[in-house]
C-alpha cells in the first residue's frame, strides 16, 4: 500500500496517509478541515509549489475549470493531473 503525502493549501500542515492505491485522494485537512492537495513525490520533479493558492478555496473542492476559467492550479487549461480533483 503506497503511502501519499499532502499538504493542506491552507495552514500548510504536512502528513502522510497510506491508503490503497484504490483509494479516493484525501481532500480535507486534518486539522484545519482546509483543502488539501496531494503531493507527488518519487523524484518525477513534479511538485507544484503554491499551486493551489487561492483559487482551490474557491472552486470549493473541485476543479474550478468549467466555472471560472481556471483551474485549481491558476491555468487556462486543464492540466490533467488528479491533483486538480477533476473527474473524482
Ligand atoms: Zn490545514
Amino acid at each position: 500500500m503506497p503511502t501519499y503525502e499532502y499538504e493542506c493549501a491552507k495552514c500548510k500542515y504536512k502528513f502522510e496517509k497510506m491508503q490503497p492505491i484504490t483509494a479516493a485522494p484525501l481532500t480535507r485537512c486534518p486539522k484545519c478541515q482546509g483543502r488539501v492537495q496531494r503531493i507527488i513525490s518519487g523524484g518525477a520533479g513534479f511538485i507544484m509549489k503554491g499551486a493551489a493558492r487561492g483559487a482551490a478555496e474557491k472552486s470549493g473542492g473541485d476543479c474550478g475549470l468549467q466555472r471560472t476559467g481556471k483551474t485549481c492550479c491558476g491555468r487556462d487549461e486543464r492540466c490533467g493531473k488528479p491533483a486538480c480533483g477533476d473527474g473524482e
